[in-house]
C-alpha cells in the first residue's frame, strides 16, 4: 500500500502541477496578448437560407500567441474568466466588431450587423453597464441594431434580477439579443416568454444529424415553429452540407452558418468575401 502511495505520488502530482502551470504560463500570457495586439477578429457568414443573402456575421476571436501559434478561444476564454482578463478582452472585442460593422454598414449593406459572445461573466459583470458600449457607438453613428449579443441558456435560469436588468438595458439601446446553443442546456422553455429575446441558434449537434424523418430533424422542426410563435427568427449552426442546408430551409429556418458557407475569416479576408460572394 506504502509502495502505491509513492507511486501515485510520483505519478498524479507532476501531471497536475505540469497541467497547472501550464495553466499559470498561459494565464500570464493573456496578460500580455492584450498589449502586444495578440488577439484578432475573425468573422464567419451567417446567410439568410431563402435568398442567400449575407447581412450578419459572428465575431470569434482569436489568440495569436506569439509561440504556441493560434490557441482555441475553448481553450482561454476559461483561464480569461477565471483571471478576470474576460472584461478588458470583452472591451477590445466590441471595439473592433464596432469599428468592422461600420466599414461593412457603409461600404456593404446598410443593415449589416455583428454578433458578438458574452460569457456569463461578462454580461453580468457587477457594477458595469452598457453605458460605454452606448457611447462608443453615438459617437461612431452606429444604431444599436448593428450589434447582437449572444448569451447562452443557462444566464436565463438565474433568478436574480441581474440578467433581466441587463437584457433590458440592451433592449433600450436597441441591440439585439441571440440564445446560443440552444437545445443543449437546460430546455427549460418557459424563459422564452418570460424574457425578450430576438434570434435562436440551434445547436450544432442538431444540425450534425439531420436526415429526413430523423429524431433531429424532428426536433429541429419544432424548434423553428416554437421559436416563429414566439416572434423570434432560428439560426443554425454548423451547417456543412447541402443536404443540412435545404433539410433547415424547408422547415423554415430563417438562417444558416457554418462551413458550407464559410469558415470563419479575418476581417480583410471576410471583407473580400462579401465583395466576391454575395450580392448586396
Ligand atoms: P460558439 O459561440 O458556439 O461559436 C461557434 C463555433 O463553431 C466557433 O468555434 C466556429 O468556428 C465553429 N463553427 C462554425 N461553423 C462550423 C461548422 O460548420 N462545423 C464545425 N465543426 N464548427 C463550426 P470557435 O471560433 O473555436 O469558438 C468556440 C467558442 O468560443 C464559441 O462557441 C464561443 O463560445 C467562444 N468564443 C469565441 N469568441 C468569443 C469571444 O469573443 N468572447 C467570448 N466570451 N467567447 C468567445
Ligand atoms: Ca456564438
Ligand atoms: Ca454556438
Ligand atoms: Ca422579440
Amino acid at each position: 500500500a506504502k509502495g502505491a502511495g509513492r507511486n501515485r505520488y510520483s505519478y498524479f502530482t507532476p501531471t497536475l502541477q505540469v497541467a497547472a502551470l501550464s495553466r499559470m504560463r498561459l494565464t500570464n500570457d493573456l496578460r500580455s496578448a492584450l498589449k502586444g495586439e495578440q488577439f484578432e477578429l475573425y468573422f464567419q457568414p451567417i446567410v439568410h437560407l431563402e435568398s442567400g443573402a449575407i447581412h450578419k456575421a459572428e465575431a470569434l476571436i482569436r489568440w495569436n500567441h506569439p509561440q504556441r501559434g493560434i490557441v482555441s478561444p475553448l481553450e482561454f476564454i476559461p483561464l480569461a474568466e477565471s483571471s478576470g482578463l474576460i472584461i478588458e478582452i470583452g472591451e477590445w472585442v466590441f471595439r473592433e466588431a464596432a469599428r468592422w460593422v461600420q466599414h461593412w454598414r457603409q461600404s456593404y449593406h446598410p443593415d449589416f450587423q455583428i454578433s458578438l459572445n458574452q460569457s456569463p461573466l461578462e454580461f453580468q459583470r457587477e457594477g458595469g453597464s452598457y453605458d460605454g458600449w452606448l457611447q462608443h457607438l453615438q459617437a461612431l453613428a452606429l444604431p444599436g441594431q448593428s450589434l447582437v449579443v449572444e448569451i447562452t441558456e443557462g444566464l436565463l435560469l438565474d433568478a436574480s434580477n441581474a440578467v433581466s436588468t441587463r437584457l433590458l438595458q440592451l433592449r433600450d439601446a436597441g441591440i439585439q439579443v441571440a440564445l446560443d446553443d440552444f437545445g443543449t442546456g437546460y430546455s427549460s422553455l418557459s424563459y422564452l416568454k418570460k424574457f425578450d429575446i430576438d434570434y435562436l441558434k440551434i445547436d450544432r449537434s442538431f444540425t450534425r444529424n439531420l436526415a429526413p424523418d430523423s429524431s433531429d430533424m424532428a426536433l429541429s422542426e419544432a424548434i423553428i415553429v416554437m421559436a416563429h410563435k414566439l416572434d423570434l427568427k432560428v439560426i443554425a449552426e454548423g451547417v456543412e452540407t447541402p443536404e443540412q442546408r435545404d433539410l433547415l430551409a424547408t422547415a423554415g429556418c430563417d438562417y444558416g452558418q457554418g462551413y458550407l458557407f464559410a469558415k470563419p475569416m479575418p476581417a480583410t479576408q471576410f471583407d473580400a468575401f462579401l465583395r466576391d460572394n454575395a450580392m448586396p
